[in-house]
């Protein structure tokens, strides 16, 4: 049976303000209700200012890099109007497309719109937090060319990866909110909500597409309807039968007039495109010379590369990328972090690097240095601590300086103090630097007196 999926992803755009008012757009850190105005609380009768150009250069560079064609047309501003405690006004604005006919591995991007993030309803304790109210998100509507939940995990990875390296977009995570089409053998559509990562997105289907079929075998017709997905039980329960457009009476924002994206707009933010996932993994082929397997681990994140390409001014690239791809990534996944999160400095690699190259640390070595950096310590307070010799091996060279050294024991014992220092600068010789030169004084004198 023929299956068609198909994606609307809303993600965050990273302005800093929201899309019609000056209120800050990044409201992590402010207490509920406090990163409001009278605009994104949706008084009466206060008006939107224009749109926020940020985040229309935004939506133009992620048109860009999923290949849309940018509309030339004026774009209207639309009020989608329906009653839910987290929109104010009783209306969400949402712009035309602003680009379209775009594409991205394959799958056709039929759309990308501006829109305006509703607050936070809590259905729980019938709280609202107002605080997200008129953040900018960009909106993409994908065609239904997506065939299996695998195809679809992999397509949102790739989705998500062009949207970090497009600069434009939040990188905290968890801003990220994915409705989902799906429908069997031209049956009805039915659209999942509520879906906000890549694993709850391939859970979803998965029971989405096996509830589908089961009805469809016992000869039952698939309702068009909107599911919620239950991210603790890993089902969709049906929220309601599906809206039809005419339902959310969509007019032209009467107090905003229409968005115009010139041609030379255009241009200038196509010149500055950040380089995209694929372009960068070809380069790094080219100019690092090293495989494919190897780049495609590093360029996974626009952070994590920029990173690589630092390190390799100091260190020769070939071992650099396997530290990358084979520590580094292990490292990040048993945390479950992303090089973003981790806290991880260009120096803190280099330091490492240099250490094994040196015979100084060995590759398992340099992967406890990683997870400990990871966890808040600098590589090289680490290297310092691992590198000093112990007791036992302190002693055995002390013996060892006293031994080769009869000279300097002799005249230490008749009386010059200097020799002692000879013998420690030994001890320093034999420990390649690695003792505590003042514990190495205190055993000599021991063992000598
Ligand atoms: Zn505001």
């Amino acid at each position: 049976m023929k299956v068609r999926i198909g994606f609307e992803i809303h993600e965050q755009l990273a302005t800093r303000t929201k899309l019609f008012c000056t209120s800050p757009a990044d409201y992590r850190d402010a207490e509920p209700n406090t990163n409001v105005c009278e605009i994104c609380l949706g008084m009466p009768g206060a008006k939107p200012m224009g749109v926020n150009a940020e985040a229309v250069e935004g939506a133009v560079a992620i048109a860009l890099m999923l290949n849309c064609e940018i509309v030339q047309e004026p774009v209207y501003i639309l009020r989608k109007h329906y009653d839910y405690p987290d929109l104010p006004s009783g209306y969400q604005r949402t712009s035309m497309p602003i680009g379209r006919n775009g594409e991205l591995a394959g799958v056709g991007i039929w759309e990308v719109h501006l829109e305006e993030d509703p607050g936070k309803y809590d259905p729980v304790t019938g709280k609202v937090d107002y605080n997200r109210s008129g953040v900018p998100l960009v909106e993409i509507v994908t065609a239904p060319d997506i065939t299996s939940p695998e195809e679809a995990r992999a397509f949102m990875r790739e989705l998500v990866k062009v949207l970090q390296y497009s600069r434009r977009v939040r990188r905290e995570g968890g801003t990220m909110r994915v409705d989902v089409n799906v429908s069997i053998e031209d049956g009805a559509r039915v659209e999942i909500k509520n879906i906000n990562s890549i694993r709850g997105l391939y859970r979803a289907l998965k029971f989405e597409i096996t509830r589908q079929k089961n009805l469809r075998r016992r000869g039952k017709a698939v309702r068009r309807e909107t599911r919620a997905y239950i991210e603790e039980q890993m089902i969709t329960r049906s929220m309601r039968t599906k809206e039809t457009a005419e339902d959310y009476r969509y007019i032209p924002d009467p107090d905003l007039p229409p968005l115009r994206i010139t041609p030379e707009l255009v241009e200038r933010i196509r010149r500055e495109l950040p380089e995209a996932p694929h372009q960068k993994l070809a380069r790094f082929v080219e100019q690092y010379r090293i495989s494919r397997d190897d780049a495609w681990a590093i360029t996974s994140e626009p952070e994590m590369a920029d990173a690589f390409e630092q390190v390799c001014t100091q260190v020769e690239p070939a071992r650099a990328a396997a530290f990358f791809r084979h520590i580094i990534k292990k490292t990040l996944n048993y945390h479950n972090l992303s090089f973003a999160e981790s806290g991880i400095r260009v120096e803190d690699i280099v330091q490492v690097l240099r250490a094994i190259s040196e015979g100084r640390l060995s590759q398992q070595a340099g992967e406890l240095v990683m997870r400990r950096v990871v966890e808040g310590e600098r590589a090289a307070e680490v290297l310092r601590e691992m590198s000093r010799v112990d007791e036992q091996s302190l002693v055995s060279a002390v013996e060892q300086a006293i031994h080769q050294n009869p000279g300097a024991v002799e005249d230490y014992r008749r009386g010059k103090q200097e020799a002692i220092n000879y013998l420690v600068g030994q001890v320093m010789r034999i420990t390649k630097g690695r003792a505590d030169a003042a514990r190495a004084l205190e055993l000599l004198r021991e063992r000598l007196s």
